[in-house]
């Protein structure tokens, strides 16, 4: 099995591929000194380089606006460093802990809430000292039930060091879930062979994986068949998918997603609207716009595709659901009562008044 596909690397490389036109280099090279670059060929192939607003390219082609920061943009928009005692630990919620193996991804999102702190020239995994400081930190927490192995993209790291790691979180008594956070499967679906899935599998606890991905045209044979070795083997799958402007911020795009995860055997976990992240203001839509998709997306899916709308609140303080309520208090003392509203928009008494 071919395991590694070819990777554009500079927008030298993205002009000789023919995604994007030759004068537009020296604008791309001057985002590309800031933020990384990286597109495999599976993805590459996905882009209709005649499609000015095609989604793909809008996700990882590098656009001189990435250079443009806006107002409340941070460098750590979700607050990492304020919840890391350790290094490669982030301890936010009492029962889990993220441990970020590597800063290196198999693609660089345009959009990443972490872009500040991914890419080449920053460590590519931690040191093994680093590491066993990490591990010592959850083998010293008893109320770490879950840890979330993340990066960066933890699934480009070699299948000797996952194995490693894998094993010593087995070990560890009170961490009985694993969950690797990845998007490998969509990135390069062929990285994803059958001895990558025996390195994180677990043989006494789960291993959940959380495959990011925003849309549908991202879900290609073969990226089903890589999601597909991963669920054969009894591993769970979720999705994550960030909410985009341009990308899947639509009805239409955002139901046949859905529906296509769900067909793959994957879950839709959370759809996160975008981070403050630098230079990503063009891609973030408004809260309502999310809303309002979530739900359209209630009135016309199988609750089997309905993901949790979640915001993580700028200063590390955590995600909340964020997803329009269908429920409100009405009346008082003895009229007492909630009204709640269907599928449709239609609004109803509960309990029903007196028969
Ligand atoms: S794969 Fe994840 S961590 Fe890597 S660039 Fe994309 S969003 Fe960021």
């Amino acid at each position: 099995m071919t395991t590694t596909s070819k990777t554009l690397r500079t927008p030298a490389d993205l002009c000789a591929r023919g995604l994007v036109p030759p004068e537009r280099q020296p604008e791309l090279d001057a985002v590309a000194a800031s933020y990384a670059v990286a597109l495999p060929e599976p993805l590459a192939q996905l882009i209709d380089p005649n499609d000015p607003h095609d989604p793909i390219a809008r996700q990882f082609i590098p656009d001189p606006v990435e250079l443009e920061h806006q107002a409340g943009e941070s460098a750590d928009p979700i607050g990492d460093d304020a919840w890391s005692p350790v290094d490669g630990i982030v301890h936010r919620y009492p029962d889990r802990v993220l441990f970020k193996l590597t800063h290196i991804c198999a693609v660089y999102c345009r959009f990443c809430f972490r872009r500040e702190m991914v890419g080449p020239g920053k460590a590519v995994a931690l040191s093994s000292e680093a590491l066993q400081r990490a591990l010592d930190y959850i083998r010293a927490h008893s109320e770490v039930w879950e840890v979330i192995v993340t990066g960066g993209d933890p699934l480009v790291l070699s299948l000797r060091r996952l194995r490693s790691v894998m094993k010593m979180l087995a070990e560890i008594e009170h961490v009985k879930v694993v969950r690797i956070h990845t998007r490998l499967p969509v990135a390069d679906p062929m990285r994803v062979t059958p001895a990558l899935v025996r390195s994180i599998k677990m043989k006494t606890k789960p291993t959940y994986v959380a495959v990011h991905v925003n849309h549908p045209r991202e879900l290609t044979a073969p990226a089903r068949a890589a999601c597909a070795r991963l669920a054969d083997s009894g591993i769970p799958l979720l999705a994550q998918t960030v909410l985009l402007a341009g990308v899947n911020d639509t009805p239409d795009i955002m139901s046949a997603l859905m529906r296509a995860l769900v067909e793959c055997r994957i879950k839709p976990y959370y759809l996160h609207h975008a981070d403050l992240a630098p230079g990503t203001g063009h891609l973030r839509t408004s809260i309502t716009t999310g809303q309002e998709l979530l739900r359209s997306i209630r009135g016309r899916l199988s609750g089997l595709c309905q993901p949790t709308y979640v915001l993580d609140i700028p200063g590390g303080h955590g995600k909340s659901p964020i997803g329009a309520s269908y429920i409100e208090r009405a009346g008082s003392n003895g009229s007492a009562h909630y009204i709640v509203k269907d599928f449709s928009g239609r609004r109803h008494r509960y309990p029903p008044s007196a028969l």
